[in-house]
């Protein structure tokens, strides 16, 4: 008869072990978990993504139901254990049920501090720790306005993200004199708290609290020198403590958490405990990569090995899009110890390194992490440093004097035992294996084999990193997969030879690049006009040919042949002039269906072919133009009403949608593009599912780039802060027409960002000021040749009339 484990706890680190241990023994153990929370596993440190809007809940569940029972395991959810009969080794459950164990994890977790202060127990007072608190959090910041987080630490200001985006006004109060003071010493505390605040966050640091006030629901809160600010709801982060209830009910051995040896064997050798509830050598663990390391010792030595657990070595990223924090090891200052520092104002950028016995003992890094593995396995590795100390400042590539034009030489520098995903434990060694053993050649592949790069996606970069290593040249494949099957050239290729080439039209860039069919087919001839018109603004001349039907007569063509017509409205705003030329068009034209579209626009369903150019002159001459809702270019503009109407909004949203429409309407892209803007970050007008959105906040705006609402949701990544319209729209440009030059034909600006990564696009549109400007001169530049509203021009009978006569009727 097989033995029986069981598990309490259906968390982070029961599971990782129970996955490690059927890994190596699936049929050695029948295995019961018990969970009291109603979900499957999930991955608890994404709740602020999902909190942020950024996930979905299905999104971070780790393992669904179907693998408990493609393993045979056995899982009760709601259902707390709430006592050990260690003598009869017996578990019981609140429900009454008893279980009998063979082996007993305890992987209790953690939980979090209620600070003993009155009126904690108000409704509207709430913890971060898990699903039903972030559901709390999104139910109230859909009916209150004020939102307080007590704790400027990790979770508080993951917490205050979140909310801050779900459109609350969010106030930061935090006890020490600069946030995270755990893990930034104060250089960078100052700079994450000045980015917080130009997101429109209120921090208050050396802030005592209190009390908590309100009458039916939490109202206020008040510091100990009188502040009182006003609160909605009051989220309390400020630190956990191991959950050891049910151990110290059953006599186990506990300290701060359950007592462990290096087997992870707790006082009773049945028994053990991993997680946050677990004590090792004296200390207990808040995050989750030693968790891992436990949950990997565990399972092995219940399947036969010998393994011993000796401690662990953390570092911390912070989880707010857009705000690069990393910090690890040991950074208090003293006699002892030497700091290297290195400050780059412009850029926001600082890092320090703390140097204890001529070995690097903690890193602190702001704004550029890219080095945070490296130093992270220095600082495990405690090996002497004098070799690099001068330049070990400037990062890996120059400090091991590794070819710094060499983008793999950090990775590749990088020991197999490096970890590179935090999230989810995984280091570079098991990437290769699994490279190797699987076959594995994109991302993707090594995302569901090994998890790496599934939960945050910040090492999205390493992994790709890491492949391109291993496979060597055969990663280029799929880089340089050709155009389509006219060609052996890729996109890239294609782009790079026009310009070097200075191929002007589309013969020539055919018989230079020696295409292989005399005249390209249906995915290059679009691919190439587009290319070349954004190559050379005013001097090529489209060609109409090589645009897909509806490009051809600016409309869409619907299922039944006729086509829909789209007016521009700019910022989505209308007159009664515009409306009244709309309903006599469509009482002259017989057109069967108006319809508003989802970005703010009248669309005129059933419109006649040959009936378009007489309706395009009509809506002319009331002054509107062509909307190119059917083209690879700008769409619409959506805003909500912003300050010009609304008591919320804090920026007039309306007449920046509409100057931003203004100045970029006409320009063609590679693929559709959208923008919004919303005058709060209640973001009425969606903007952070656009391709670029704007949220205003009291000190400016927020700006959002990469989103989609299509057939894949992707919420977008945040850019920068712009503090003036004149901001916002050189971002705009600079944005716009570094995708026209990068992005492949028919990709979207979503896809296009996640392939070559938000940093990318960072450093030449926010870090590089010079090449800002250049690129938005450049947009500039092709606008004045683009400009041209095509429905006049084909309305006055000037440009192919002959695509919208009638075909004629035989017989
Ligand atoms: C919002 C948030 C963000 C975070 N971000 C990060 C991060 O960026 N990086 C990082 O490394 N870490 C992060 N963490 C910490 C990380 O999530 C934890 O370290 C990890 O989840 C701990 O795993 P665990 O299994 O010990 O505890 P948990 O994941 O809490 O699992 C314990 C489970 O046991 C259940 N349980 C407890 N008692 C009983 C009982 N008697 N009967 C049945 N079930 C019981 C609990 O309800 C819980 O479901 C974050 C945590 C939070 C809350
Ligand atoms: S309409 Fe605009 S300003 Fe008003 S709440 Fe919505 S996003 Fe904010």
């Amino acid at each position: 008869m097989k033995e029986s484990l069981i598990v309490i706890g259906n968390g982070m680190a029961g599971m990782k072990a129970l996955e490690e241990l059927l890994m190596r023994v699936p049929d050695k153990y029948d295995v019961t978990v018990f969970g009291d929370e109603p979900h499957v596993n999930y991955n608890r440190i994404m709740l602020s993504p999902v909190l942020a809007g950024e996930k979905s809940f299905e999104d971070i569940i780790i393992n669904d139901r179907k693998w408990y029972e493609d393993n045979n395991v056995t899982l009760y959810t709601s259902e707390k254990i709430i006592g050990i009969r260690r003598s009869e080794k017996i578990v019981v459950s609140e429900k009454g049920r008893e279980l009998r164990y063979d082996v007993l994890w305890l992987a209790t977790g953690s939980k979090p501090i209620l600070l003993p202060l009155p009126g904690n127990d108000l409704p509207g007072v709430l913890t971060f720790r898990d699903m039903g608190d972030v559901d709390q959090m999104l139910a109230a910041s859909k009916k209150y306005r004020d939102a307080v987080v007590i704790g400027g630490g990790l979770l508080g200001l993951e917490a205050a993200h979140g909310l801050n985006l779900n459109g609350m006004n969010v106030t930061i109060l935090h006890k020490a004199d600069w946030l995270m003071e755990r893990q930034l010493d104060e250089s960078a505390g100052y700079l994450l708290k000045s980015e917080l605040e130009e997101r429109g966050m209120t921090i208050y640091t050396g802030a005592d609290t209190k009390s908590i006030l309100g009458g039916e629901r939490v109202e206020s809160v008040r510091l100990v020198d009188g502040t009182e600010i006003e609160a909605d709801l009051v989220v309390m982060a400020v630190g956990i403590y191991p959950n050891t209830e049910l151990a110290q009910r059953a006599e186990l051995e506990c300290g701060r958490g359950i007592k462990v040896n290096d087997m992870l064997q707790t006082s009773d050798p049945s028994i053990y405990a991993i997680g946050e509830c677990a004590e090792h050598r004296g200390v207990t663990y808040g995050l989750v990569s030693p968790l891992y390391e436990m949950g990997r010792v565990l399972a092995a030595n219940m399947s036969g090995g010998e393994n011993k657990y000796k401690g662990s070595v953390t570092f911390t990223k912070l989880k707010v899009s857009g705000v690069d924090v990393f910090s690890a090891g040991s950074i208090e200052e003293g006699p002892e110890v030497e700091d290297l520092v290195f400050r780059d104002a412009r850029k926001g950028r600082y890092k320090r390194l703390v140097i204890s016995e001529g070995r690097l003992a903690g890193a602190v890094l702001y704004g550029d992490v890219d080095d945070g593995p490296w130093y992270f396995q220095l600082i495990k590795d405690r090996n002497r440093i004098d070799d690099i100390r001068e330049h070990i400042i400037f990062g890996q590539s120059l400090a091991v004097g590794a070819d710094s034009t060499d983008p793999l030489a950090a990775v590749s520098a990088l020991s197999e035992d490096a970890e590179i995903c935090g999230c989810n434990g995984v280091c570079k060694g098991e990437i290769i294996n699994s490279i190797k053993k699987n076959g594995l050649t994109s991302v993707d592949d090594v995302r569901s084999y090994t998890k790496a790069s599934a939960s945050c996606g910040s090492c999205t970069g390493l992994v790709r990193q890491i492949l391109k290593l291993t496979l060597g040249d055969s990663f280029e494949a799929p880089e340089s997969t050709p155009m389509c099957g006219c060609t052996d050239y890729s996109h890239e290729d294609v782009r790079h030879l026009i310009l070097l080439k200075e191929l002007k039209v589309i013969p020539q860039v055919m018989q230079e690049l020696e295409w292989k069919t005399p005249n390209g087919c249906s995915k290059c001839r679009p691919a190439l006009n587009f290319y070349l018109l954004c190559a050379f603004p005013g001097e090529y001349v489209d060609d109409n040919q090589s645009r897909f039907i509806n490009e051809r007569v600016h409309a869409n063509i619907q299922k039944d042949g006729t086509y829909s017509v789209v007016p521009r409205m700019w910022g989505g705003l209308t007159t009664a002039k515009q409306l009244r030329a709309i309903a006599d068009v469509v009482e002259k034209f017989e057109i069967p269906t108006v319809k508003i579209t989802g970005g703010q626009r009248i669309d005129m369903l059933g419109v006649k072919k040959e009936d378009l150019p007489a309706v395009w002159k009509d809506l002319n001459d009331a002054g509107m133009v062509s909307e190119h809702a059917y083209g690879k270019a700008l769409r619409t503009v959506k805003t909500c009403v912003g300050s010009e109407w609304c008591r919320f909004g804090t920026q007039a949203s309306m007449s920046m949608g509409i100057d931003l429409e203004k100045l970029t309407w006409g320009s063609w892209m590679p693929h559709k593009f959208k923008m919004a803007v919303s005058g709060c970050p209640r973001n009425c007008a969606e903007a952070t599912i656009k391709d670029f959105g704007i949220v205003a906040v009291d000190s400016g705006w927020e700006i959002y780039v990469g989103g989609n609402g299509g057939m894949k949701v992707r919420a977008s990544d945040f850019l920068c802060k712009a503090e003036t319209k004149e901001e916002v729209e050189e971002y705009c440009q600079a944005f716009i027409q570094l995708y026209r030059e990068e992005a492949h034909y028919l990709e979207r600006t979503a896809p296009w960002i996640e392939r070559v990564g938000l940093r990318h696009i960072t450093d030449q549109i926010v870090n590089d000021k010079d090449k800002r400007e250049r690129l938005a001169g450049k947009f500039r530049f092709s606008q004045q040749f683009v400009q041209k509203d095509p429905w006049s021009e084909r309305a006055s009978g000037g440009v192919d009339i002959h695509e919208y006569s009638a075909l004629a009727k035989i017989g």
